[in-house]
């Protein structure tokens, strides 16, 4: 066995199932790095990173490539709007004039809740999903 291989050996890449890494926000092509600095929920605002730590994958993969995300962040929200007013509904709040400002309260305060949320996975579902050319690629984790 020359070097190369023996050195190659020592290095075993952890098999990251696809959805495992996208619940992580983990990068979509090495599933091992991660795109947010800090918690999704936290004092410290959450930040992406340019490039992947693990496998150098350049996030903004152009200028302005996460403008899509927010067509992305409009379907979510829409979806926790409907969710949460149904929700209220089910819970007892009748849909009658005098409970709007609880229907627009509870909605809104969702919305205000969801939205680290809602930045976060934007931008993943666009890298995870949206972004053709951009896939799974173990082979590009750098070994040292
Ligand atoms: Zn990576």
């Amino acid at each position: 066995m020359n070097d190369l291989t023996s050195q190659k050996s020592k290095y075993t890449v952890p098999h990251v199932s696809q959805w495992s890494a996208f619940i992580h926000a983990k990068c979509p092509r090495c599933r091992l790095g991660s795109t947010f600095t800090g918690a999704m929920y936290g004092f410290k605002v959450q930040k992406m990173k340019e490039v992947c730590d693990v496998c150098a994958l350049k996030f903004e993969r152009e200028p302005g490539y996460f403008y899509v995300s927010m067509f992305v962040s409009y379907a979510m929200n829409v979806a926790e709007i409907i969710s949460l007013g149904v929700a209220a509904y089910v819970l007892g709040l009748d849909i009658i004039y005098e409970n709007l400002w609880y229907f627009v309260a509870i909605i809104f305060s969702g919305v205000l809740l969801f939205s680290p949320l809602n930045y976060r996975y934007s931008r993943m579902v666009l890298l995870y999903w949206l972004s053709p050319g951009l896939h799974y690629d173990p082979s590009r984790i750098k070994n040292n």
